[in-house]
């Protein structure tokens, strides 16, 4: 969608003059500047300006990165009517008009570009800055902000060489601290800083307000596409997005005295949700001076010591948007003596605690609705609630053999163990490696963002609660103590030192999340529990959901845990995971390595009264609710040693000799194995399988109808592709049900249905013939994505990231189902199979199961249920709630 530049309004106003702007144009102005402009027009004071649009951003890169035409005149007559608001002139030695240029996009994307301020300044304005403040020592430190920062984001002048010069001039004045510089110092850092902008760029330092305007817009279109900014948005799952916005905003000073500051903060806390205005303040300071932890601010509480007016006027701020947005704001004031604006607001990032926690908070304060509660909570994000925590016994027990090293901020929750990265590149290296790492920095910016995804951890001796560790941190849900400033680290020599003690990268610490604290050793974690306010947001979910949600699990341990967590059946137990325990994996081989018929049956028979105790603890612990059991799936060669050593080893404890080992593995190698000799075709080939297996889960249902344990049996044929084939192994099955019987004289009822996976995609395009053969349909999208696709799920890492990275695919295919191509196949099977058996039961049990956006598509199609690992449980819960809730509008 092409648009001519001359045909797209390309600049929006915000102030007293006119808005144009509205809170739902995200998408068009970015976040930050469809807030600016709502704030505006709800009557908060917020210094007037004008945002240009994302679309501008994407005419940029369709014109080869150049502005497109007119857009600068857009900008001159906007800065027009905000020199008549404001009665200041842009470059005017009276009262020159200053702004900011941020950026800002649809999404919200932390510290990308950094943003530009007291813009407008020259040689003269600077004049007049000091004649209309009556400060000339602020207009110079004013002045030489501007170049340093205009020097280093625009023209790429590294800030190293300002800060050579600013030493220097610290030096000549014997000041320690930047403030301490006096005016002489600050006239002549302008000097110093002009020069070395003409050194290294090449040309002087642009006078010109409106030239200096022109080519910070274009910097930030250009951050838009740097390195550092697509990697956040990959990491992120950020996609189609025009660009990113640009804030042109006139300033406002929080540096200009003790009656000045600058501040962020949360209209409740972000980390535990409790309902309490939660932030940070500094006085005498400038934006960034809070983010970058240059130094330690005030909580908010301690403002009325400082100024009453202010922080009454802060909560009332903090109510009214609360009740505005109906959400927890995120929020960015300066007071400039002593005068409040308010500089940003957006939905602020909450952990999963959080979340939970505000929703049902809201929901009692009549805020919201219990439906918007349950769409609000990212579903995703409950898996920090399920996260381990230290357990108190032994977390205390360390704290008593004085293992508790210091307490730094609760930045974000949870409990992690690792041991020492320095940087992002050590950590992505070593947790790959398999090793698990806490990310140590003095502080964290976004270049270090894939070394803080993949680390346990992230630990910071500098920055607040709202420094960038502790904000992407609770994004992920990742474990964060921040501003823990007795530790000193020490990156070039891999260590660390807290309270006199040394610590390198081999040595292993545990952080907790949630109070602060650092500790020497690993600590042992515990399960979470579902209760509180997580019971009720579940409770929430089951009322909207119509999606039944089971569990894949092959252990009663794991069955339980489950059930715990809502589990309403298992949809996959996966057999084979059973016969690697202890010495069954002995029995197995034997059964496999048999070369005749007799000696396969004895092998077999030894495994079968192991799997009928399996059995029995699945039903046990799921009584009442449906067990699907699937039969024997993998290929045998899966099961066998493969070095020469392990090899000899099973000889000898199966009494043949190693060249008969070595032989049958090698007779059982397969060029193909994920297409080979695999699933319902071993039981072509062995029958004796089939009926071992199926025994055992008669034995075992018969068992427990005798104990009076509701046994609800599902029996699932893998990898079917054709009827004739299940039509051939239902009736074997059927009749091996019906043998037990007869042996057990069991005359009672038993509930067993016999049904297949969807995973091959002949199994989808003739679902109405294999229909008739089936009792259910579980759709085996792992299989089906992967005969799909053609990709060899074992294989994809060596391709799918070059497909990722060139957008040939959105997502991994195996994390989230692709709808456009495997999707049909699952809706046409639904839809075949239900033509010849109305109501045919169909679930889902690959990995998708798990996951909200594939989740959302099992509603759609009209799906029964979906199966998932347990601790995923919770989240597929609310996130068939919310597909419920999204579909039903
Ligand atoms: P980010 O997206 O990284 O938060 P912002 O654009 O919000 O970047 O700006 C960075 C800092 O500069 C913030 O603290 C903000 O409050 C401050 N700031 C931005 N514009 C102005 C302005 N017009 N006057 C005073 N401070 C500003
Ligand atoms: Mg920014
Ligand atoms: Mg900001």
């Amino acid at each position: 969608m092409a648009k001519t530049a001359g045909a797209t309004k390309m600049a929006y106003y915000f102030g007293k003059t006119k808005t144009e702007g509205k809170s739902t144009q995200k998408q068009l102005l970015g976040g930050k500047g469809a807030n600016l402009a709502d704030m505006t027009s709800i009557g908060l004071p917020v210094p007037p300006g004008f945002t240009i649009t994302t679309e501008v951003c994407g005419l940029y890169y369709q014109h080869k990165q150049k502005l497109p035409p007119g857009l600068m005149d857009e900008v001159r007559k906007n800065v027009g009517i905000l020199e008549k608001e404001t009665g200041k002139k842009f470059g005017d030695s009276k009262s020159p008009l200053l702004v900011s240029v941020r950026s800002g996009a649809a999404a919200s994307m932390p510290g990308m570009m950094n943003t530009i301020l007291n813009l407008g300044l020259n040689d003269e304005a600077v004049v007049g800055l000091a004649n209309a403040t009556q400060n000339e020592r602020f207009a110079y430190d004013s002045y030489r902000r501007l170049i340093n920062m205009f020097g280093d984001v625009v023209s790429g002048v590294d800030h190293e060489h300002f800060e050579v010069a600013f030493d220097k001039i610290k030096a000549k004045y014997k000041a320690k601290l930047d403030n301490e510089v006096p005016l002489e110092g600050m006239i002549e850092l302008c000097e110093a800083y002009k020069d070395i902008y003409k050194k290294h760029f090449g040309k002087p330092f642009p006078q010109d307000p409106l030239e200096q305007l022109e080519a910070s817009i274009e910097a930030v279109f250009k951050s838009w596409m740097q390195p550092r900014a697509v990697k956040y948005r990959q990491v992120e799952n950020i996609t189609g997005l025009m660009g990113t916005a640009v804030n042109v905003q006139s300033m406002v000073f929080g540096n200009m005295g003790d009656d000045c500051g600058t501040g962020v903060a949360f209209t409740r806390n972000p980390s535990t949700g409790e309902n309490k205005f939660y932030g940070e303040f500094l006085v005498n300071a400038q934006g960034e001076d809070v983010v970058a932890g240059i130094r330690t601010p005030l909580p908010v509480a301690e403002m009325p010591k400082w100024n009453k007016a202010i922080h009454k006027a802060l909560l009332e701020i903090k109510d009214l948007l609360e009740k505005h947005y109906k959400d927890v704001q995120d929020i960015e004031f300066t007071i400039e003596r002593g005068v409040l604006f308010m500089l940003q607001t957006r939905n602020g990032k909450r952990t999963g605690a959080a979340a939970v926690k505000i929703a049902c908070d809201m929901v009692k304060e009549k805020l919201i609705d219990e439906k918007t509660a349950v769409q609000r909570i990212p579903a995703g994000d409950l898996t920090q609630l399920l996260l381990p925590s230290f357990t108190p016994a032994a977390k205390a027990a360390a704290k008593k053999d004085g293992k508790l090293l210091t307490v730094g901020l609760p930045a974000s929750p949870g409990a992690a163990v690792g041991k020492l990265a320095f940087t992002a590149a050590e950590a992505v290296e070593r947790t790959h490696a398999g090793e698990k790492v806490l990310l140590v920095r003095k502080e964290t910016n976004p270049e270090d963002i894939d070394g803080m995804h993949l680390a346990a951890g992230i630990l910071t001796s500098t920055g607040g609660m709202t420094s960038h560790a502790a904000v992407v941190a609770r994004g992920w849900g990742r474990c964060c103590v921040a501003g823990a400033g007795e530790v000193q680290i020490d990156e070039k020599g891999r260590k660390i030192k807290v309270g006199g003690k040394t610590f390198t990268h081999n040595d292993v610490l545990s952080i907790d999340g949630s109070t602060g604290e650092v500790m020497v050793g690993e600590i042992a974690t515990q399960e979470p529990k579902l209760s509180g306010d997580f019971a009720t947001v579940m409770g929430w979910a089951d009322k909207y959901r119509t999606l039944k949600v089971r569990t894949n699990a092959d252990t009663p341990a794991d069955a339980k845990r489950a059930r715990e967590f809502g589990a309403e059946g298992i949809g996959l137990c996966r057999t084979e995971h059973m016969f690697f325990e202890g010495d069954r994996i002995v029995a197995m081989r034997a059964m496999i390595l048999a070369d005749n018929l007799e000696d396969r049956k004895k092998a077999l028979k030894n495994l079968l009264p192991l799997q009928r105790k399996d059995f029995v603890g699945l039903f046990t612990a799921m009584k009442g609710l449906p067990v699907t059991i699937r039969l024997l799936d993998p290929p045998l060669h899966e099961f066998l040693p493969h070095d020469a050593k392990a090899q000899g080893e099973l000889a000898k404890e199966l009494n043949v000799s190693p060249a008969f080992v070595k032989n049958r593995v090698a007779q059982l190698h397969e060029q193909n194995p994920m297409l080979g000799h695999r699933g319902c075709r071993l039981a072509v080939t062995y029958p004796e399988i089939l009926e071992t297996q199926v025994t055992a889960i008669v034995e075992a249902a018969i068992a427990c109808v005798e104990k009076k344990i509701d046994a609800q049996v599902e029996i699932m044929i893998p990898l079917v592709g054709t009827a004739a084939e299940l039509k051939m192994l239902r009736d074997q099955t059927q009749a091996v049900i019906d043998a037990v019987k007869e042996a057990k004289k069991f005359t009672g009822k038993l509930n067993i249905l016999i049904g297949t996976m969807i995973e091959i995609p002949r199994a989808a395009l003739t679902a109405d013939q294999i229909g008739e053969q089936a009792d259910f349909f579980s759709f085996g999208t792992n299989d089906l994505t992967q005969m799909t696709f053609g990709f060899s799920r074992d294989d994809i890492n060596t391709f799918l990231p070059d497909y990722i990275n060139n957008e040939l695919l959105a997502q991994d295919p195996f994390q989230s189902l692709d709808v456009t191509g495997v999707g049909q196949l699952v809706e046409m099977g639904v839809t075949k199979g239900r033509s010849v058996k109305k109501g045919l039961k169909c679930g889902i049990c690959g990995e998708h199961g798990g996951d909200p956006a594939s989740i959302k598509f099992c509603h759609t199609v009209g799906l029964d249920y979906v199966s998932c690992s347990p601790f995923r449980v919770p989240i597929a819960r609310l996130a068939a709630a919310q597909a419920a809730l999204a579909t039903a509008k």
